[in-house]
């Protein structure tokens, strides 16, 4: 498809132009009396002229799990209508990480009942647990709960971001990632053969001054809760590197470092992570961005990393997989990601070998989710 979007575009334009003129028989604008001096920084974000090949990707090239996925309501979905839509992007399986959404009692049952009985294919559901009245009787509590979950059906554990930056144990203190009262956490989901799907921090950014220097400054301004100032939380490092000597310490433990622990923007780094901890995965979601502006680095990692990294997206917005799809498989150059707060710069493609896109779309979500049926997706070649 050339450029006909934007042909398309312009003709609108312009009959406007025409219809406004016929209308009202004001004078007529001359575009080229309208000079815009100065403008506010979301708003210059003119049309690309370059003309080069584009590819619409509506359907993923292989059929793949979401690893990242938020569905709040599980309990009384529609989940014929939800596999619709999922089958519209070749997503063959949901993994929806908020099985005990808020909380409520007798929710993920209801949840593993509507699964099982409507579409046992097609999800799967992880379980949570709260910091709250976390005192010393907490530990053997939620070890509890964790089992009864995972005999009720639950398939994995994930851990909100709220671990690290803002639970509270019973004398007000900070609840470290690497807190000692979490290990038989980390310990009973190894011994029951479950991952732990962790979100730990957030963008490095969020921590920066919010000046012309802060590659975030947008989402800090349109989000400014998100904003970690000093002294108020721990650094990022800090709340990192808590998050990696878990890790270090729970060797027999599945874990996935969720939204490529936030190490999108060096590759390196979360490459020699992953390489000194066999035991961890991560995945993709809500950092395409990082990997579209830096198309050579990121292939090369995908490549070098190809057994330890998933799919996922967070945020149900069907419309806004294409993007990811078009990233991953084709070497289109200079598109637009759909969010401008994480991206005011535009995408190139990956283009990313089969056997590397087959391990990523589905490939290490079956190792680490044995239950999945493997006869949704093809064998992988290679
Ligand atoms: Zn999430």
């Amino acid at each position: 498809m050339l450029s006909s979007t934007r042909v398309a575009a312009a003709l609108l334009a312009l009959a406007t132009v025409v219809a406004a003129q016929e209308s009202d028989a004001a004078e007529p604008i001359d575009p080229h009396d309208r000079v815009v001096e100065d403008m506010r920084f979301e708003d210059y974000d003119p049309p690309s002229t370059l003309v080069v090949e584009e590819t619409e990707v509506l359907r993923a090239k292989y059929p793949f799990v979401d690893i990242h996925n938020h569905q709040w309501a599980m309990a009384a979905a529609d989940l014929d209508a939800l596999a619709a839509e999922m089958d519209r992007l070749n997503m063959a399986v949901m993994v929806n990480l908020s099985g005990r959404a808020r909380g409520q009692s007798g929710y993920l049952a209801a949840v593993l009942d509507n699964v099982a009985r409507s579409q046992p294919s097609r999800f799967v559901v992880f379980t949570n647990i709260s910091f709250d009245d976390f005192d010393d009787a907490w530990t053997a509590r939620t070890v509890q709960q964790i089992r009864d979950d995972v005999a009720l059906g639950a398939q994995g554990l994930k851990i909100y971001k709220n671990l690290g930056l803002t639970a509270l144990d019973t004398d007000g203190k900070r609840i470290a990632v690497d807190d000692a009262r979490l290990d038989p956490v980390w310990a009973v989901c190894g011994e029951l053969g479950i991952p732990v799907l962790i979100h730990t921090g957030e963008p490095a950014a969020f921590w920066l001054p919010r000046d012309e220097n802060n590659e975030r400054w947008l989402e800090l301004k349109q989000k400014p809760e998100r904003y970690r100032p000093p002294g108020v939380f721990p650094t990022f490092e800090e709340v990192m590197g808590e998050q990696h000597s878990v890790f270090l310490k729970h060797p027999g433990t599945t874990f996935i470092a969720a939204h490529m622990a936030w190490m999108g923007n060096d590759l390196g780094r979360l490459g020699r992570l992953l390489d000194e901890c066999p035991n961890v995965y991560t995945e993709i979601g809500a950092i395409l961005a990082e990997l579209g502006r830096q198309p050579r680095t990121a292939r090369q990692f995908f490549i070098d990393h190809q057994d330890q990294v998933m799919f996922g997206k967070d945020t149900w917005v069907p419309n806004e997989y294409p993007v990811y799809f078009r990233t991953l498989e084709t070497d289109d150059e200079y598109f637009k990601y759909y969010r401008r707060r994480h991206a005011f710069w535009r995408m190139y493609g990956l283009d990313l070998p089969d056997v590397v896109l087959q391990k990523l779309y589905y490939g290490n979500a079956l190792k680490v989710l044995p239950a999945i049926d493997k006869s949704l997706f093809p064998p992988i070649e290679g």
